[in-house]
């Protein structure tokens, strides 16, 4: 029965193709139409209307927002610890992903000791990228231990060391230590040494880049990190002291999350892994791993957490350093002169009590 209503439909299209002698353009037609899709042409055409008449930086941001991995803190579900984040630290990284300052300018800002910068023009952005409490290493170690936790629970190692101090005899005979992010052994015995680092795109790091020379310029800045990691003299010396038996990987990810290539290639890896292992669907595979209902494999997990963990960390550290340059900056802290003139310390009333505070001078 079957097999006469497939012939009965397969004569009637043979009918149709000799009166409609175009018809057999419609199916390839309709797999162009599913394959690329009306509004991707649309939206790439906007997008580089867009990206044309912006700035170097704003540019570049749109160029980091495409990377893979970028900006899926956005489609966290704040369900579970790993994705729940406070509004203010949103607020701030949805700045840091758009480019933005931020924060009223001219600005005060207290750099360490007692340098103060006054933050305007060129140094707008300088809160992205700023030492001050940490703010680097914190990220950078949030991204790290969420990057153990992936190996673990993916099944790539049962075990991952942070922080190794590994040595080896450099070119000139002299020994010499390199401090690895992220030690672990693969089942055939070699040492996989992941170094992990985050790259800000600001108006400096993009300046003599050339970011304006194609849609590929911010990768290129990303390649240009990875390959600094691989060259650098004391992690060189460790592999080639290993004789092949250590595998050096870069791990490169943008402020905003964006992978790297050496990044996407190795998670690939560890996915498949996870794959092997039973370990790709997050609620059998890995219970022990609180999820959401977006997150259901291990990659869509792993790569979310990952963009998350350092962006995040990051937002919430600046937040924190442009309270503490708004606490300094008040009046009653600081030897600064108080607001009203009348003001006299020695006087009784004048005495300044705690948890007062003043609008700065100048300010009603
Ligand atoms: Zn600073």
């Amino acid at each position: 029965m079957f097999g006469f209503i497939v012939a009965a439909l397969l004569a009637e299209f043979a009918l149709n193709l000799i009166h409609y002698p175009f018809l057999w353009l419609l199916p390839p037609c309709f797999y162009l139409l599913e394959r690329f899709p009306p509004g991707d042409f649309l939206w790439v055409r906007q997008f580089l209307q867009i990206s044309d008449g912006a700035s170097p930086l704003g540019r570049a941001k749109m160029l980091e927002g495409c990377l893979p991995g970028a900006g899926l803190s956005f489609a966290a579900v704040p369900s579970v610890p790993a994705f729940d984040l406070p509004h203010a630290t949103f607020k701030r990284l949805l700045q840091n992903y758009l480019g933005i300052v931020g924060h009223r300018l001219p600005h005060t800002h207290h750099c360490g000791g007692s340098h103060v910068v006054q933050l305007d023009g060129d140094n707008s952005h300088h809160i992205q990228v700023c030492p001050m409490l940490g703010r680097g290493k914190l990220a950078h170690d949030e991204l790290k231990n969420s990057l153990a936790h992936a190996l673990l629970a993916c099944g790539v190692a049962s075990e991952v060391r942070t922080e190794v101090r590994l040595s080896a005899r450099g070119e000139d005979g002299v020994g010499l230590t390199y401090n690895g992010d992220l030690v672990y052994f693969l089942p055939d015995g070699r040492r996989v040494l992941l170094e992990c680092s985050r790259l800000t795109i600001t108006q400096s790091s993009i300046a003599g880049s050339g970011s304006l020379a194609g849609p590929s310029s911010v990768l290129n800045l990303l390649r240009i990190a990875e390959n600094a990691r691989r060259d650098h003299a004391r992690a060189s010396a460790i592999v080639e002291n290993d004789e092949g038996n250590t595998l050096f990987i870069p791990i490169v990810l943008t402020s905003c999350g964006g992978f790297g290539p050496s990044a996407r290639a190795f998670l690939k890896e560890v996915f498949k892994t996870a794959q092997a292992n039973g370990r790709w669907a997050m609620a059998s595979g890995q219970p022990e791993v609180l999820t959401t209902w977006n997150t259901f494999y291990a990659s869509t997990y792993w790569n979310m957490r990952l963009s998350v963990a350092g962006a995040v960390m990051d937002a919430h550290v600046q937040n924190d350093i442009l309270l503490r340059d708004r606490t300094r900056n008040l009046v009653v802290v600081g030897r600064q002169p108080h607001p009203n003139p009348n003001h006299s310390s020695y006087s009784s009333v004048g005495r300044p009590r705690r948890g007062v505070t003043a609008a700065p001078l100048g300010v009603v």
